[in-house]
């Protein structure tokens, strides 16, 4: 898909994508962010609908469905309520409190965290959600330690596109996840969203094997559930000599983790030692 923005509308080359106008809005906006969100919700949801709706009080630019079908409820020139009690320092240093004044908000719709039950894992509905679409990973914030939906393919393709076009069409240089600005108080896109990898497609550097890195261990190397060595493992075995990791977060010389699996998909997360670590 190429995207282009026109009249503050996201086009799919010459026509618009589906619009479906939420009344819950602010003002004018002159966006310096984009905002990562999930929307906590299955496929039987309309999200979009939901947002069009006074009695939601929310909104978001856009909704983005599970088979990569956009949808947009608030022009980008004016103020969504996505973002909620926020705050982030830009690059510069500049602090921003209340990201909806500042930002276009992405709702990717997703589950966001599982609860694992006797028979697998289930939504926060208590919806089954198929095993091989869930990661197990620890938020980096530390909440909650458990399972998480996997993102779609075309959930990922239409992100990259849309916020590629919006990032050029507004000068923004700055990402941020709803758990970056809301941090203890929300946890979406979390750990299932590869945010670095993202973030390189969007500005167009040089594809996500930047982050991609090598085990060099011959004995191993332990996945921590926090930056350093008094946190306990995440897994009982070490990683083997060679598995594949992408970085998510650098805090010191701890680097915050997704494992990837024989066939090259997510598994799980935690910090290593970035000592071990050497590019692929
Ligand atoms: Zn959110």
């Amino acid at each position: 898909m190429a995207f282009k923005i026109k009249a503050h509308k996201l086009m799919n080359d010459s026509s618009a994508v589906n619009f479906v106008q939420s009344p819950n809005v602010g003002g004018k906006l002159d966006p310096r962010f984009l905002v990562i969100h999930y929307t906590a919700s299955g496929p039987g949801s309309d999200i979009a609908a939901y947002f069009s709706k006074p009695a939601a009080k929310v909104s978001a630019h856009l909704v983005i469905r599970r088979d990569g079908s956009v949808s947009q409820c608030v022009p980008f020139d004016e103020v969504a309520f996505h973002a909620g009690d926020s705050r982030w320092t830009d690059k510069t240093g500049k602090k921003f409190i209340g990201l909806n004044k500042f930002s276009i908000g992405i709702e990717i719709e997703n589950w966001g965290p599982l609860k694992k039950t006797g028979s697998g894992w289930v939504s926060w509905t208590g919806q089954p959600v198929d095993a091989g679409k869930v990661i197990e990973a620890r938020h980096k914030f530390g909440v909650p330690n458990g399972g998480w939906e996997i993102y779609t393919e075309a959930q990922i393709e239409s992100s990259i596109d849309a916020a590629a076009a919006i990032c050029k069409a507004y000068g923004i240089d700055e990402i941020v996840g709803h758990d970056d600005i809301s941090p203890g108080r929300k946890s979406d896109p979390g750990p299932a969203w590869t945010m670095s990898s993202f973030k390189a497609k969007v500005f167009g550097r040089s594809q996500s094997d930047d982050n991609l890195m090598i085990v060099r261990s011959p004995s191993g190397l332990n996945i921590r559930s926090g930056p350093g060595m008094e946190h306990a493992a995440v897994r009982p075995d070490p990683l083997p000599d060679g598995t594949k990791v992408v970085v998510q977060e650098a805090n010191g010389n701890w680097r915050f983790v997704t494992v990837l699996n024989s066939s090259g998909q997510m598994d799980f997360s935690g910090w290593v030692h970035g000592g071990f670590l050497f590019e692929a």
